[in-house]
């Protein structure tokens, strides 16, 4: 660490936490302040939705909004023990979801 002002080697306080120089006086605080370290790269959203769609099986099902024939689907447990499971259907192409009616 050197002296901003006069460019001498300045030394350690641990008392107030600071960098004081011998020869002008002038202190400076320790941590934090001088070195910013704050680059890391930012993981992409949209690779982590894109790999979670892709684990889904697809099935042949038309679309109703853009007419696209393939679609992913997820099993959906109703509320009602009785009740059948639900598939739920999420079209490859533009994403809309919908739901088989048995
Ligand atoms: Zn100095
Ligand atoms: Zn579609």
């Amino acid at each position: 660490m050197l002296c901003p002002k006069c460019k001498r080697l300045m030394r350690p306080e641990a008392a107030s936490k600071r960098w004081v120089c011998s020869a002008c006086g002038t202190s400076t605080k320790m941590g934090g302040g001088g070195v910013v370290t704050h680059s890391e790269p930012k993981a992409k959203q949209m690779t982590v939705i894109s790999e979670k769609i892709a684990t889904n099986p697809t099935a042949k099902e038309e679309c109703p909004k853009c007419g696209n024939d393939t679609a992913f689907w997820v099993l959906r447990q109703t509320r009602g023990a009785d009740e059948p499971e639900t598939r739920i259907f999420e079209c490859t192409k533009c994403g809309n979801k919908w739901r088989e009616y048995q």
